[in-house]
Formats: C-alpha cells, structure tokens, sequence
C-alpha cells in the first residue's frame, strides 16, 4: 500500500517560548543558588563547609575582643590605653606589610599582653586568591610578626571572613587555627559609636542566652591604608568595657584553646 502522500508528519518534538523560558529561568535559579551556597560558605563566619574555625567555647561570661587591620600609628595606641585602663587584653589581627613598618608598636602590644594574630600581608579576598598567592601572604606575614616578637603567631582571621577549602587547610598547616567572629557591627564604615556599640552589646547578651561566647570584631586600622577614621570602633570598644566590666571576663584567643 502506497503512503498517503498526506499523511500527518512525525511529530516533532517542540517547546513553546514560555516552557523553554521557564527550563532557562529553573537552570539559572539552580546555579545562582549553587554559587549563593558556595558564597555562603566562603564568606558566611558560621559556616563550616570549607574546613572549621575557633569555635566561640560555652563559657557565656567570656568576650574577646578582637580588633582587625592594624597595627594603625593613631587608633591602636588609644586602644591600649583603653584595655590598660581596664585591664583588660585582647586579640590583635595584623596586616604583615602595617606590622613591618611599625615594629616597636607590635612590641609595644605584645608586651602588654595582648595575643597578636596573623590577617594576611596586604588584605586580599582569599576566596578568589590562588594557592600559590595565599600561601605567599600567610608565610610572610607568619615570618614578619614572628621575627618582630620571637615567637610562634598561633592565630589567623582571613580578611573578610573569606576562604577556600585550601586557606584554612594551609593556615593549619602553618600551625595557624583559623578564626572568625561571633559578633560584627560594621564598625569600619560606621561616623558614630551608637552605630556600633549597641548591636555589639546585643549580639553579646544573645550569645549569652545560648550559653556561647562573644567573639567580637572591631577594627583598629583600614585595609586600604593606614588614613583612616576608626574613632567610632575605638569609642565602642571603651563602652564594651566599660558596660561588660562586672559581668564579664575579657580574654585573648588562647583562653579558648591554650599551646600544646
Ligand atoms: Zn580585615
């Protein structure tokens, strides 16, 4: 029997506009949410995905104070007047290329009492860094500050809170226990302490209530240079002090795990 020459064509398969727009839209969506999650765990201080970090202990009457991007020539100074008026120490995350041109302040700091901690040589985002790069800023800010104070840097906060698997493999491997934070007020772009000090305050008496730690991070200098304005951090740091006085211990990072 000879075809019907109009016989119906194959179907063929086709896409209305709005399916394929709805199948383009579905694979964006996957790979937005496939970078939000490996964003999130690059940056996001809780998330552990890339490897672990300092966990703030369950010892809630306890605040470490921690300041970041120093050593600056005009802020850290009034710092240490301020935690010496309080006897109080705390942690200091250097930048190595600050800490190189102000050593005798590093040594001021250290002698004080106060735990200097490792923060990169030039504050670059470690989760876009490559291996080779990340491995230079660690070893030779590790080297600078240990050469300055003669003695191992036990501590290291990746600027921005950013990482890869790699940076906290490595900074273990340096001996170094990576370390984030549990309490953050944008403090470096804030004009005024009551932008800071108040949501300190309350992010502290939360972690409080849940039994943990604060692991609070302010900053002392810029990452971008030593010019800058960090009044409103060194004025929230004093009302910390002055607010958590009777109630809390302030302690430095090795409180929360001692040198074997
Ligand atoms: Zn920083």
């Amino acid at each position: 029997m000879r075809p019907c020459r109009f016989s119906a064509p194959e179907p063929r398969i086709r896409f209305h506009p709005m399916e394929v727009a709805a199948q383009l839209a579905l694979a964006s969506a996957s790979a937005t949410l496939l970078a939000g999650g490996a964003l999130f765990a690059a940056h996001w201080p809780a998330s552990t995905l890339f490897g672990s970090t300092l966990r703030a202990p369950a010892t809630p009457g306890e605040i470490a104070l921690t300041f970041d991007d120093g050593p600056n020539p005009r802020w850290t100074p009034q710092l240490l007047e301020i935690l010496a008026r309080h006897n109080a120490r705390a942690t200091f995350f250097l930048i190595g290329k600050y800490a190189a041109l102000q050593p005798d302040l590093v040594r001021q700091m250290h002698a004080a009492g106060h735990q200097i901690a490792n923060h990169s040589w030039s504050h670059p985002n470690f989760a876009f860094t490559s291996n080779r790069e990340t491995r230079l800023q660690l070893t030779r800010t590790q080297h600078e500050l240990q050469s300055i104070l003669g003695q191992p840097i036990r501590f290291f906060r990746p600027p921005f809170g950013a990482r890869r698997p790699y940076t906290l493999r490595l900074a273990r491997s340096l001996g170094l226990t990576p370390v984030l934070w549990n309490a953050m007020a944008p403090d470096w772009k804030a004009t005024h302490v009551d932008h800071v000090a108040p949501r300190l305050t309350q992010l502290i008496l939360r972690n409080q209530a849940r039994g943990q730690a604060s692991n609070v991070v302010l900053h002392d200098g810029g990452q971008h240079s030593l010019d800058v304005d960090r009044s409103a951090s060194v004025a929230a740091a004093a009302q910390l002090l002055e607010r958590f006085a009777t109630t809390h211990r302030f302690v430095t990072l090795d409180a929360w795990q001692p040198a074997q």
